[in-house]
C-alpha cells in the first residue's frame, strides 16, 4: 500500500491496527453499562428513541447495569485475555447515552474504570445534544492523563432522515458538538449507519466527504438492521422498510472507505445482532465472513482506504 497508516491485507486503516501502534500492545475493548438511560427516550428530546433502537441488540450479555462496572470490567478483560491474548484494556460505556447524567456521577463511573492497572483508558458513547459543559471537562481533564475517546452518534449526515428515523437531533448539533470537542486532547469517534429508507448510495457517500473535513480520528459503519421490538421491524412486517442487500452494503462500504482519508481508522463496518431477535436483513454470515466480503471486494477492485482523494484508484485504472 502506498500509505503507511493502511494495513497490507486489509487495505484500510483498521482501530486494532491504530491501538497496537499507540500503546505499544494488544489493547481490547471492554463494554461495560454504567446504568445510564437516553434523552431521547427518557421525555427530554422523545420518548420512542430511534426506530431502531434496543440496546439489547448492541450490548453483550452480561453488562447489566445491576452489576458493578469493576466486576463487569473483571469478565470483560478476563474474555479478551483469553480469546485474543489482550494486554491492556479501554473501558467502552456503550449503553444508552453514557454523558446523559449529573457531572459527579459521570466522575465516579469514569475514575473507577481508570483506576484499573491494565486500563489505558475510556470509550464513551453518546449523542451530539448530550455534552454538556462540565462533561466536556471532566473528558478533557482525564485526557491529559488517559485515552479518552468520544463516540458520537450521527448515523446520518440528512435531517430528513434523521428526523425520519426519531433520532432527535440534527447536524448542525453534531458539527456543534464535533467543534467543542476539537481541540481538548479528546478522540472523536462518528457511527454511521448505512441503509435508511429513502436513502441513496450517493446520498450516504457524500458523509466520508463531511468526516474527511472534520477532527474525526475514527468511524464506526454498520448496516441498517432491524431487530425484534423495534419501530422498525413493524415496518418490515407491512413492507415499508426494505433492507438493502449484501451485495449493495458491500459495494457501498468500500465506496466510503475509498473517500475517506487513511488518517481515520476503521472501528467497525457491519453490525450484527443475535439470531434470536435479528429481523432483518437475514443475510446469514458470520462476523468473519462480513469483514472479509469487504475487504475481498477491496482487493478485487485492487483499492485501499482512501485512494480516491489522490486519484491513486483511477490512476491504476480501477475503477
Ligand atoms: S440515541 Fe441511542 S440509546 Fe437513544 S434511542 Fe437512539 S439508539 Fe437508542
Amino acid at each position: 500500500m502506498p500509505d503507511s497508516l493502511i494495513h497490507p491485507d486489509l487495505r484500510f486503516h483498521s482501530y486494532g491496527t491504530y491501538l497496537r501502534r499507540r500503546f505499544g500492545c494488544r489493547v481490547s475493548k471492554v463494554n461495560v453499562d454504567g446504568g445510564f438511560t437516553c434523552p431521547n427516550r427518557d421525555g427530554t428530546r422523545g420518548t420512542g428513541g430511534c426506530i431502531y433502537c434496543d440496546n439489547a441488540s448492541f450490548s453483550p450479555g452480561g453488562t447489566v447495569a445491576e452489576k458493578p462496572i469493576e466486576l463487569q470490567m473483571t469478565e470483560g478483560m478476563a474474555y479478551h485475555r483469553h480469546r485474543l491474548g489482550s494486554e491492556k484494556f479501554i473501558v467502552y460505556f456503550q449503553k444508552f447515552t453514557n454523558t446523559y447524567a449529573p457531572v459527579d456521577r459521570l466522575r465516579d463511573l469514569y475514575t473507577r474504570a481508570l483506576a484499573h492497572p491494565e486500563v489505558v483508558g475510556i470509550s464513551v458513547g453518546t449523542r451530539p445534544d448530550s455534552l454538556s459543559d462540565e462533561a466536556m471537562d471532566l473528558l478533557a481533564d482525564l485526557a491529559k492523563r488517559h485515552y479518552v475517546c468520544i463516540e458520537l452518534g450521527l448515523q446520518s449526515m440528512d435531517d430528513a432522515i434523521l428526523q425520519q428515523i426519531g433520532r432527535g437531533h440534527t447536524l448542525a448539533e453534531y458539527l456543534d458538538a464535533v467543534g467543542r470537542i476539537a481541540g481538548r486532547g479528546i478522540d472523536l469517534c462518528t457511527h454511521l449507519i448505512y441503509g435508511f429508507p429513502g436513502e441513496t448510495r450517493e446520498g450516504f457517500l457524500r458523509t466520508a466527504d463531511l468526516i474527511a473535513g472534520l477532527p474525526v480520528n475514527s468511524v464506526k459503519l454498520h448496516q441498517l438492521h432491524a431487530v425484534k421490538g423495534t419501530r422498525l421491524a413493524e415496518l418490515y412486517h407491512r413492507g415499508e422498510f426494505v433492507p438493502i442487500t449484501h451485495e449493495e452494503y458491500v459495494a457501498t462500504a468500500c465506496d466510503f472507505l475509498e473517500l475517506l482519508p487513511s488518517r481515520i481508522a476503521i472501528q467497525r463496518l457491519f453490525g450484527s445482532a443475535p439470531l434470536a431477535i435479528r429481523v432483518a436483513p437475514t443475510w446469514d454470515l458470520k462476523n468473519n465472513q462480513m469483514w472479509y466480503s469487504i475487504v475481498n471486494e477491496l482487493k478485487r477492485r485492487g483499492t485501499w482506504q482512501g485512494c480516491r482523494l489522490t486519484g491513486a484508484c483511477l490512476k491504476a485504472g480501477n475503477l
